[in-house]
C-alpha cells in the first residue's frame, strides 16, 4: 500500500489523520497548523495587546509546555511582549516535584523567567496535608481535585500579581473546555457556565484576566505537538486524578467524539452562542472581596477560606 502524502504540502509523508476535518498531515504541516490555530484563536478573541506581560501557567504537563513553547516562538516577533512562567506547587508528594523539575528545565532552555507559588506558603498546608486533615475529620464529600481546583485558581491569580503580569495564559484545551461546560451543567452551576470562557471578564481589580490560546485545540493534538517537537514533559498522572468527576465526563465525550467526529467543537460552539444570554443573568451577580483574605470572591467568605476553615 502507498504511504499517504500530506494533504497540505503534497510532498512529505503524512503521519496524522485529522478525523474531524479530513486532513492528512506530515509532521511539519501538523506543527505549523497547531501554531497557526493558537494564533488564530488569540486573534479571534482579541487575547493579546502589543505590550502584554503574560504569566503562563505551567504545570509541567504536555499542554502547558506546548503553550509555553508556542508563546516563546510568538514572542520573537513581538518584542514588547513579556513572558513569565508561573508554576503552582500544590504539595503532592512524588508527583509535583518531578513536574517542577521539568518546568524549570524548559524555562531555562527557552530563557523564560520562572516563578513558583506553593500552597504551603500561601495557605499553610500542602494539598496532601489538606486531604489528610479533611479525611481524618470525615469530610469525604469533596474530592482532592475539588480542593485543588479552588486553591490552585487562587494561587495562579496571586502568582500572576506577584510577577506583575497583566494577563494569565492557561493551556486549557478544547477537551478541558468541553469537560468544564458539561461539569458545570452536571453541577447545575449556571453562573460558572457563563464565567468560564476563552477570555475572562475583568470583574474585580485583583483578578488578573485569563486567556486560553488552546481552547480550540483538541488535547490529543496538543500532546502530539509536544511529542513531535520533542518537548520534555511529565506524563505520570497525579495520584488523585482518578477521583475526579472530570474523568467520567472525559470518557463520555471521547466516546462521543470517536463515534461522531466533531462533537467537541459542536459543544464548544454551542456554548459560545449560548453565553451572551447566560451573561445577562450572571451580570446580576457581582464580585465581592473576601472578608478573611481580601481576595476576590462570589460570597462574603471565599471558597478557599471556607475550605481552609474546615481543615483547620
Ligand atoms: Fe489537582 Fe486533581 Fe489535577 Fe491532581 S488531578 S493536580 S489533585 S486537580
Ligand atoms: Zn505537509
Ligand atoms: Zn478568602
Amino acid at each position: 500500500m502507498d504511504t499517504p502524502v500530506c494533504s497540505a504540502c503534497k510532498t512529505r509523508e503524512a503521519f496524522f489523520h485529522r478525523q474531524y476535518s479530513g486532513e492528512t498531515l506530515c509532521k511539519k504541516c501538523f506543527t505549523q497548523s497547531i501554531e497557526a490555530k493558537a494564533r488564530a484563536t488569540m486573534t479571534r478573541y482579541h487575547m493579546l495587546s502589543f505590550d502584554d506581560h503574560l504569566a503562563v501557567a505551567v504545570s509541567g504537563g504536555k499542554d502547558s509546555l506546548s503553550l509555553l513553547h508556542i508563546l516563546a516562538k510568538l514572542k520573537r516577533f513581538r518584542p514588547k511582549t513579556t513572558l513569565t512562567a508561573v508554576t503552582v506547587d500544590e504539595g503532592i508528594k512524588g508527583y509535583r516535584d518531578e513536574a517542577l523539575e521539568i518546568a524549570v528545565a524548559n524555562c531555562k532552555k527557552l530563557e523564560i523567567p520562572h516563578h513558583i507559588v506553593s500552597f504551603k506558603e500561601l495557605y499553610g498546608f500542602t494539598l496532601d496535608e489538606i486531604i489528610f486533615k479533611a479525611r481524618s475529620k470525615g469530610e469525604t464529600e469533596l474530592t482532592a481535585c475539588a480542593y485543588c481546583g479552588v486553591l490552585r485558581r487562587k494561587a495562579i491569580n496571586i502568582g500572576a500579581r506577584q510577577v506583575k503580569a497583566n494577563k494569565v495564559a492557561t493551556a486549557h484545551t478544547l477537551d478541558d473546555e468541553v469537560q468544564t461546560i458539561l461539569m458545570n451543567i452536571f453541577h447545575g452551576d449556571i453562573m460558572r457556565l457563563a464565567k468560564e470562557k476563552p477570555v475572562t471578564s475583568e470583574v474585580h481589580p485583583l483578578l488578573v484576566q485569563k486567556i486560553k490560546p488552546f481552547c480550540e485545540i483538541p488535547e490529543k493534538e496538543s500532546a502530539l505537538y509536544a511529542y513531535v517537537k520533542k518537548i520534555s514533559f511529565q506524563d505520570t498522572p497525579c495520584p488523585y486524578a482518578s477521583e475526579a468527576l472530570r474523568n467520567d465526563i472525559r470518557g463520555m465525550i471521547n466516546y462521543m467524539e470517536a463515534k461522531h467526529a466533531g462533537t467537541k467543537f459542536t459543544v464548544f460552539k454551542a456554548m459560545e452562542r449560548l453565553r451572551p444570554a447566560l451573561e445577562e443573568t450572571a451580570k446580576k451577580e457581582s464580585f465581592k472581596t473576601c472578608v478573611e483574605c481580601g481576595e476576590p470572591s462570589a460570597l462574603d467568605l471565599c471558597k478557599t477560606c471556607e475550605m481552609l476553615r474546615q481543615v483547620r
